[in-house]
């Protein structure tokens, strides 16, 4: 199958002395605006870098992106249900959660909660992003992330960023092929909502954060628009260590004190990979719990978490189990239009005939292990030799195998901190954006949240821009 090419939106054959100048202007524009990170390389709390972005946006066909966009109320009512499903999630997990320690410490806190009775008027709030990418020139869902989808504050700004450049290379007349982003705005809103049904003016939002927060620009601004669209409301930072540490309680009422703040929001930035909880006391796992004890509205709650694995996702590909959790016909059609081949790996024979059919053809396949955050998956040969090595081993089953995806290529410039612009074919990832919020009985609101791109260099199997691969980016919407 030869690969799809895409035009750049505009020419990007620039002479040295326009890149230089237009690439040291964008800079400037990113690092003042805050499309920044903190250095890994060069790590200073007291300074910052732009982030890696391309020059100009990524053409992208606007059919695909406008469904993408229709879709997600219905990807947000999906998860919600699932959550609400403890016999769906029980079943679904019930292999994974016997050899994936992390999911069933996940899972272990879940049914304690679930054990010691959650009301039926507990709120949740998701935040969630659903991540595509193009097959020849449809969308095909990569994964949902339900806790800690990052980026909104950023890739709002990026918007603008790349109006910017459009009107610095005379292409002002195009703006309106950059769709409008809110992202930022959703999300906070959201949160503001939630703290509204908790109903207590003193509490204050409660960000779980990590050790060290590289994405700390993102995370800022969601802080900083919280207190503008509503300046009552307080935002308090800590980490899952700090907190299970003494640095939170439950008092009678299961109110979760911390510092003598009432928090009435919980919003997870960290908590989803294994070494968020290295503590040999299990401090984090304890204040995990203690969270999921109290009355606070968590985004997300942990059965939200739990709905966003790896393996949900699978197990909705499988003939039959969609129309599990939505009776209409024409909802199950319009999800599972954008599902790519996803396959069990459980030992037993359907499991072994998707192992041996990756084994046989391995650059076919991602195979992935139930982790979040990027870098886990394994690609091209290397998921025939780990196959083959996990024969007959029970531990297969924490994997689940799903087609490649393969995007159409596109040039651009990418321009990162302290090294030259690279003019590369690159692939992108849409993300879009869903809030919703909800108890057991009843949705409370869903809305669709805005949109993110990434964009990597067509090499690289990841295009994490936090892990170092991505670059921040934004559609062009172009009919196909
Ligand atoms: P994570 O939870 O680590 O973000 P993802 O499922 O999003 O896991 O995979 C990480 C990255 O790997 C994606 O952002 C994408 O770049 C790439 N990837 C994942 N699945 C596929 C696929 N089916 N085809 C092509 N690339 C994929
Ligand atoms: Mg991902």
């Amino acid at each position: 199958m030869s690969t799809i090419r895409l035009e750049p939106c505009v020419s990007i054959d620039f002479d040295s002395s326009t890149l230089d100048e237009i690439v040291t202007k964008a800079k400037d524009w990113a690092l003042m605006h805050g499309v920044c990170m903190r250095s890994r390389q060069n790590f200073s709390p007291d300074s910052i870098n732009f982030a890696p972005f391309v020059l100009v946006p990524s053409a992208f066909p606007k059919k695909e992106f406008e469904k993408a966009i229709e879709l997600q109320t219905l990807v947000n009512e999906m998860i919600h249900r699932i959550a609400n499903n403890y016999e769906f999630l029980k079943s679904t997990l019930a292999i994974t959660n016997t050899v994936d320690p992390f999911t069933a410490q996940l899972f272990k806190i879940y049914t304690t909660v679930q054990e010691e009775g959650v009301s039926q008027e507990e709120c949740c709030c998701g935040l969630f992003r659903c991540d595509y990418m193009l097959d020849r020139d449809a969308v095909r869902q990569v994964e949902i992330n339900t806790i800690a989808s990052s980026f909104a504050g950023i890739c709002t700004r990026v918007t603008r960023l790349h109006r910017f450049v459009m009107q610095e290379l005379s292409h002002g007349d195009k703006l309106q092929q950059i769709p409008e982003n809110n992202a930022l705005e959703a999300l906070c809103g959201g949160m503001l909502k939630a703290w509204e049904i908790y109903n207590q003016p003193q509490a204050v939002i409660l960000f779980i954060i990590e050790e060290i927060t590289y994405n700390i620009c993102d995370q800022r601004f969601h802080e900083f628009e919280i207190r503008k669209q509503n300046p009552n409301v307080r935002v308090i930072r800590r980490n899952l260590t700090q907190l299970g540490r003494g640095g939170a309680s439950l008092d009678a009422e299961k109110k979760l004190i911390v510092d003598g703040h009432e928090v009435a929001v919980i919003y997870f930035r960290c908590g989803y990979a294994p070494d968020q909880y290295m503590s040999a006391d299990g401090c984090e796992w304890d204040a995990r719990l203690m969270m999921e004890r109290s009355k606070a509205i968590k985004c997300p709650s942990i059965s939200y978490h739990l709905a966003g694995t790896k393996k949900v996702q699978q197990v909705l590909a499988d003939p039959g189990n969609l129309e599990r959790i939505f009776d209409d016909p024409d909802k199950v059609a319009r999800l599972r239009d954008v599902f790519t081949g996803l396959y069990s790996l459980d030992l037993d024979e359907e499991g072994d005939r998707a192992a041996e059919m990756a084994i046989q053809n391995p650059d076919k396949y991602v195979l992935k292990p139930q982790r979040e955050g990027g870098g886990n998956n394994v690609y091209g040969e290397e998921v025939g030799e780990v196959l083959k090595q996990l024969k007959g081993n029970p531990e297969r089953a924490s994997y689940i195998l799903m087609d490649v995806i393969k995007p159409p290529l596109l040039q651009n410039w990418m321009v990162r901190p302290s090294t030259q612009p690279m003019r590369v074919d690159t692939l992108s990832e849409l993300g879009i954006f869903g809030v919703i919020i909800g108890t057991a009985k009843e949705i409370l609101h869903n809305s669709v949240g805005g949109h993110m791109l990434r964009t990597k260099i067509h090499t690289a199997n990841e295009g994490g821009v936090a892990a170092g691969l991505g670059a921040l980016d934004s559609p062009f919407l172009v009919d196909l």
